[in-house]
């Protein structure tokens, strides 16, 4: 039987939104908060994109350590075989790769303008997975992009031309977000019947189902006798409309209806970790989370009326479907209304022993605090805000990942 499992694409579909981006230690550090919640993959960036080459080295080199384990880590191309040769070139340490084609007749004869038709592009993606495969590759997923607007006929002639070259998924992109649940379940039913492969499901929110069609689709591969993975966003960010967000997502396949009996987990998920990592991202990107946004909003347990305060002060399970304490929420906040001592790019050693200091941290002698110190000033260069405190542990604790991750190189 199969069963749901979660790719977060925040590192790769989040970062490419327009006027939204994230500075590598911020990726760095949504990897690790995903790892914590039991995400299986993080797509974690471009590996044929020059800028990404040392962060996602750095986060390869997390993963051996053992740091961001047992989470996968994969990279986003196009699906070519000369994409396939630089991301092994710039990036030997991967292991998982998503490659992406646009299969539909619209993009076809709209974006390609007649240079290619369905021939080449089954062509084009076969040799890429083969390419990948003879690099190493562990896990190959294949993305049809505008999956939707794509003949339900050649996306299963493509998914099995895929599974014949050795991949192991097959991503359904709703690119556009064109999909109701109706026709995502009928869609994918059949993908998953007639491929005979695990399935990804890819859903964007242009018409506000994202989250609905990802659980049918889930339902649909999983009757169709396939495992699924569900790709998300922190918070949704994403092109237009955004994605499917991660923490409603997990709430409706866990706590929905009748669902989770029939449709379980691939592997637990730890949604105390939820309101940690919806914050940071919202900090990180610069974007508030909606006050109705499902479980991490700041009305999602607020209560005003008579007679629904009345109903959940006798008995919280009146008025809520789940509990505040599951999200990781209840904590009371700090926030500092006198004095404030931050570290900033022009920040002194001062300043910076004082706040490590608050947070338990001590160097071993000045020098190594200054090392440290200086590697803060460069990071909120590229973030241009205070860094979080789990940024500055994280600096503090990897300071030789850390300089990698703020070095940008583009002259060589
Ligand atoms: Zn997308």
């Amino acid at each position: 039987m199969g069963r749901i499992y979660f790719i977060d694409v925040t590192n790769r579909d989040g970062v490419q939104t327009a006027k939204l981006g994230l500075s590598k230690i911020e990726k760095t550090l949504l990897n690790l908060y995903l790892n914590e919640m039991g995400v299986y993959q993080s797509e974690f960036g471009f590996p044929t994109t020059r800028h990404e080459t040392l962060y996602l080295q750095a986060n390869l080199e997390l993963a051996g350590m053992g740091v961001l384990d047992p989470i996968k880590l994969g990279g986003w191309i196009r699906a070519t075989a000369g994409d396939v040769e630089t991301a092994f070139r710039l990036v030997p340490g991967i292991r998982h790769l998503n490659l992406s084609i646009s299969t539909s007749e619209q993009m076809i004869t709209g974006k390609f303008m007649g240079k290619k038709n369905r021939a080449d592009i089954v062509k084009e993606m076969t040799e890429a997975v083969d390419a990948a495969r003879a690099h190493g590759a562990e896990t190959i997923g294949v993305n049809a992009e505008d999956g939707s607007r794509t003949d339900l006929g050649f996306l299963i002639e493509f998914g099995q031309a895929a599974k014949e070259h050795g991949a192991h998924r097959l991503r359904y992109c709703d690119t556009l977000g064109y999909n109701n649940p109706f026709s995502m379940y009928d869609t994918i039913r059949a993908l998953a019947e007639k491929v005979g492969m695990a399935i990804e499901v890819h859903c964007h929110d242009d018409l506000g189902m994202a989250v609905a069609n990802s659980v049918t689709g889930a339902m649909a591969a999983i009757d169709g006798g396939q495992d699924v993975y569900i790709n998300t966003t922190v918070n949704g960010i994403g092109e237009r409309a955004g994605n499917a967000d991660l923490v409603a997502v997990i709430l409706a396949v866990t706590k929905s209806k009748g669902f989770a009996e029939k449709y379980p987990l691939g592997l637990p998920v730890d949604l105390s970790k939820a309101w940690k990592i919806a914050k940071f991202a919202s900090y990180a990107f610069g974007v508030p989370i909606a006050i109705n946004h499902p479980g991490v909003g700041a009305n999602a347990f607020a209560h005003a009326s008579g007679i629904h305060a009345d109903g959940v002060l006798k008995n919280p399970e009146n008025y809520e479907l789940y509990s505040y304490t599951e999200l990781g929420r209840g904590e009371p906040e700090f926030v500092e209304t006198g004095r404030e001592i931050i570290t900033g790019q022009y920040s002194g050693i001062s300043g910076f022993s004082h706040i490590m200091g608050r947070m338990e941290v001590t160097f071993r002698d000045r020098e190594e605090a200054n090392e440290v110190l200086e590697l803060v000033r460069y990071a909120n260069v590229e973030s241009h805000k205070p860094l979080v405190e789990d940024e500055l542990l994280f600096i503090a604790k990897y300071p030789r990942i850390a300089k990698k991750l703020l070095t940008l190189r583009p002259l060589e």
